[in-house]
């Protein structure tokens, strides 16, 4: 296990949603060693400072600093000695605490001169007084400070200042929305290891706005935004710091997101930011090289089962051991589950199989990156597969590749009937909708954990809301997992998942499924009206989509054609026609499909 050794983790509890006592128990749980108290925090709790201390104690949480202590240097002595009677209160405080190191950020008040000498003369005096209480005094540049906003600057202070008890805290979001460029970091190779007392690691979405409400309400976990945070770990670990490495995030939706989970993936996102610097070795990702099965779990099968007769599935297998079912079109294979657990939720698309070309070590990066590794099902005579949850929950089964016949899973079926005639059908896409909380960390979770490339995000219109996906994918093309995010947290439409279907001709496989007694979403007329102005169609083909609820995009790649099923429970499916080179998903057709599903249930 990577967890807990090498360097000592930490998270500040402004990070994450509750209160103190809440927040300490959420990052312990996650396996971070230690914490940042924010001062807020430590207002708001009932507990003693002592008693917070022991609950830390008893987490096995170090309290890594005390935050913040703030307009405190280059300013009038009477103003200065005021600070000073302040900061003895915070010490003595902070000794009660047990936390060893403060935090002070450079001044925004308009009573601060722009004089180093006296900024650094005080903060010289600040750190005297509280190495008298064994505390370490740690000057951060604020982006926005009034005299000192970068690094270098506050640097040059707390080295003219020259006091043992101060040093710098460095905070990537601070240095990195000022500029990346490898000059603007070069300095931090100036700075000796041992006077950089800490170190903030957050990352940030590239916006252009006030950098004060950039940082106050879209910072984000590293990995997550547009910083090169990697990059500053790197700079600051060959200056030789070896404290902390400390997550500062302030952000609007983790402010209200469970902190449990919201603690496991910042812990995630720390141990990757350290791969990606170099100083930490995880198991390496194996990405997998295709979809072996979707699980659709359902207390009522028949609605189901009725849906992928007329997609023209065979049910081919039965398992031995459990209430599921195997059927297969072609490459495609769904598996039916009716266990009694579906009663609750209905159904839904509750696991994935990936073919894997090496279960075990994909299993062990995965419980690396803290992913819940799930209990193998196991069965009288059954393979155990590894299995991890998503942060969606949803199951995902790591599998043999079918080169070895048959693949490991399929032994536990029983055949029955004889494997359908071979025909062009597989799974295109598998598209999983996301707790809105958790959409940023679902993209790196299956970026880190399975290797997979993310696309770029797309925004869409739900006439409720707005909805974002982001796909990951294999190079080949023959993984692709859609992850969307609703706006509407209760609403079934906005979070049905749906399984995408690859067929060589869509027409013929909408024809055949309504033959079949199938229901297809209708579209309405204006979208096709809009697909007229937009593109040439042979004669009669467009009025084909009118009749079928085709829809329609194409990229420089390629045409993409799909239409959709009826929605059962929480799933539907969809047929699409992908040309070799379209890389998309239809997105740009989401909203009238959304449309059409709300339209549906009214
Ligand atoms: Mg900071
Ligand atoms: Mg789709």
């Amino acid at each position: 296990m990577t967890r807990n050794t090498g360097m000592h983790t930490s998270i500040a509890t402004v990070s994450l949603s509750g209160t103190l006592t809440e927040k300490l128990a959420a990052a312990a749980r996650a396996g971070f060693g230690g914490v940042e108290i924010f001062e807020n925090d430590l207002l708001a709790c009932p507990l003693a400072p002592e008693e917070i201390r022991a609950r830390c104690a008893d987490l096995g949480l170090s309290i890594d600093l005390y935050q913040p202590m703030r307009d405190i240097e280059g300013v009038p002595d009477d103003v200065f000695v005021r600070n000073l009677r302040r900061a003895r209160h915070k010490f003595e405080l902070m000794n009660r605490l047990g936390a060893d190191t403060v935090l002070v950020c450079s001044s925004v008040s308009p009573d601060a001169v722009d004089d180093d000498v006296r900024a650094a003369g005080q903060l010289a005096r600040l750190a005297g007084l509280a190495e008298e209480f064994g505390i370490r005094v740690a000057y951060e540049a604020l982006a926005w400070g009034r005299h000192v906003n970068t690094y270098g600057h506050a640097w040059r202070i707390v080295e003219a200042a020259d006091h043992p008890a101060l040093g710098v805290c460095l905070d990537s979001f601070h240095i990195l929305s000022r500029g990346s460029e490898p000059e603007d970091l070069e300095g931090i190779a100036d700075i000796p290891g041992e006077k950089i007392f800490f170190l903030q690691l957050a990352d940030a979405p590239l916006l252009a706005m006030d950098v004060l409400q950039w940082s106050r309400h879209y910072r984000c976990f590293p990995g997550q935004g547009g910083f090169d945070v990697a990059g500053l770990l790197r700079r600051v670990l060959a200056a030789g710091y070896r404290g902390p490495l400390s997550l500062e995030v302030f952000n609007d939706v983790f402010r209200q997101a469970d902190a449990g989970p919201t603690a496991v993936d910042a812990h995630r996102s720390l141990l990757l930011l350290r791969e990606a610097a170099g100083a930490a070795e995880l198991p390496s990702p194996v990405v997998p090289t295709g979809v072996a099965f979707a699980e659709l779990l359902t207390p009522d099968a028949e609605p189901v089962t009725a849906l992928l007769t007329a997609l023209g599935f065979t049910r081919t297998a039965r398992h031995r051991g459990k209430p599921v079912d195997l059927w297969q079109r072609g490459a495609a294979r769904v598996l039916v589950n009716t266990a009694a657990t579906a009663r609750r939720d209905g159904t839904r698309l509750a696991a994935i199989g990936l073919e894997s070309p090496d279960p075990a070590a994909a299993a062990r990066r995965a419980e690396a990156l803290l992913a819940p590794v799930l209990p193998r099902r196991r069965a009288p005579g059954d393979a155990p597969l590894d299995a991890v949850a998503a942060p969606d929950g949803t199951e995902l089964f790591l599998c043999a590749t079918g080169d070895t016949e048959p693949p490991d899973w399929r032994a536990d079926f029983a055949d029955l009937a004889d494997t359908p005639a071979p025909c062009a059908t597989r799974i295109d896409h598998l598209a999983l909708t996301q707790p809105w909380h958790h959409f940023d960390e679902a993209t790196l979770f299956h970026r880190s954990v399975l290797g997979l490339t993310a696309q770029e995000s797309v925004d869409l219109a739900d006439p409720y809301g707005l909805m974002r996906s982001r796909a990951v994918a294999n190079a080949e093309g023959s993984v692709r997992i859609a992850l969307g995010v609703g706006a509407a947290p209760t609403d079934d439409t906005v979070h049905a998942a749906h399984i995408a279907l690859a067929t060589d001709d869509v027409v013929a496989a909408a024809r055949a499924f309504r033959a079949a007694g199938g229901r297809l979403l209708p579209v309405p007329a204006n979208y096709h009206d809009d697909l007229a102005a937009r593109y040439e169609f042979p004669d009669g083909e467009l009025e084909t989509y009118r009749e079928l609820g085709i829809l329609y995009d194409r990229d420089a790649g390629g045409a993409f054609r799909h239409c959709y099923t009826e929605t059962v429970g929480r799933v539907f499916f969809e047929l699409v026609q992908r040309d070799p080179g379209y890389q998309g998903y239809g997105a740009v057709n989401a909203p009238v499909r959304l449309a059409a599903q709300h339209a549906g249930r009214r």
